[in-house]
């Protein structure tokens, strides 16, 4: 099924889905983690992509979810990337029968390789999609503003580029205050843009993971979050129940505001998001 259909305003459930990159071990434990959500019915789930072109696997792997009965959406990213082999990737994705793609820019590289781009922002690569293929688009969007933009006005200008090149869906950078969430879905409708916007749900697992996504993004971590990570520095496990209680507490309140579908972010394990999604299980319709 295509996102515009997943996400249609006819629906009266929030959407869930999840999302999982390609492991650096073997694809198997990630199959049976991936076979352990299944039972919570996801739409679909959503496979990261390697900026530097790390396409190889990722393809074998989307064919594997795709194998378990499970509708499967390829994040693809343009920056390193010629038009030619962008254009055989589409095909190939299609032709497997895949209907949706999250189309991104990706992190530019610290190399000096990829000088010559044949893509300098995510919006061409959404117009190229749209022209080339049928696929259903999604965008990213970030609640508290692209890291390499000023501020987030500048960059919701940016992301009305890809709404306009294509876009039929908006899913969003993780984020632990609620509040920065519907702040932004009130400054995209007032600047109508009017697509669905799916809030990025990652459970906190460790220090380490909250370090990396906050050097990597504009994300704000509550005090809440940085008090608990340090009562538990050595106690993982006391940790991740915090987590999914903290994360549990966001979804419902999301849920309570409409909002069209919660993508989590699940690091390849099935525990924090499963104990979430039991946790919500009576809150999933909208009100
Ligand atoms: P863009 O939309 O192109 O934006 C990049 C920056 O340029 C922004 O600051 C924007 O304001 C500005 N900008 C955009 N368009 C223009 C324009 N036309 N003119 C001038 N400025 C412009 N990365 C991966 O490598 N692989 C993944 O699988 C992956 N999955 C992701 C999933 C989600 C849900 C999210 C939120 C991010 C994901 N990323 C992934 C990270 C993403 O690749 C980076 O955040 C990247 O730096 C920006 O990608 P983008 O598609 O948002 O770029």
């Amino acid at each position: 099924m295509k996102l515009k259909e997943i996400y249609s305003d006819k629906k009266s459930k929030t959407v869930i889905s999840f999302e999982v990159f390609p492991p650096a071990d073997e694809n198997k434990k990630l199959l049976d983690e991936i076979n352990i959500l299944k039972q919570y019915n996801p739409e679909f789930t959503s496979l990261t992509y390697g900026a530097g072109g790390k396409g190889g696997k990722s393809f074998e792997l989307l064919q594997q979810i795709k194998a378990l009965d499970i509708n499967v959406m390829p994040h693809f990213t343009c920056i390193t990337s010629s038009k030619e082999s962008i254009t055989s990737a589409l095909i190939k994705i299609e032709q497997s029968g895949i209907e949706n793609i999250l189309a991104l820019r990706g992190d530019i590289p610290d190399t000096e390789i990829h000088k010559h781009f044949d893509f300098n922002y995510a919006n061409e690569l959404v117009s190229f999609i749209r022209e080339k293929t049928n696929l259903s688009i999604g965008v990213a969007g970030y609640p508290e503003g692209h890291i390499e933009s000023p501020d987030l006005y500048s960059d919701i200008q940016n992301l009305k580029k890809k709404v306009s090149a294509g876009a039929d869906v908006i899913f969003t950078q993780l984020f632990f205050d609620n509040n920065k969430f519907f702040n932004y879905i009130d400054i995209l409708r007032n600047e109508g843009i009017n697509i669905p916007v799916v809030a990025g749900i990652m459970p906190i697992i460790s220090e380490k993971q909250i370090q990396k996504m906050t050097s990597m993004a504009k994300i704000t971590v509550p005090a809440v979050i940085k008090e608990n990570i340090e009562k538990y520095k050595n106690d993982s496990k006391s940790l991740r129940e915090f987590g999914i209680d903290y994360a549990t507490k966001q979804c419902i309140e999301l849920i309570k505001h409409s909002v069209a579908g919660l993508h989590f972010f699940t690091l390849n394990k099935a525990y924090s998001t499963s104990k979430i999604l039991d946790n919500i299980k009576g809150e999933k319709w909208k009100i």
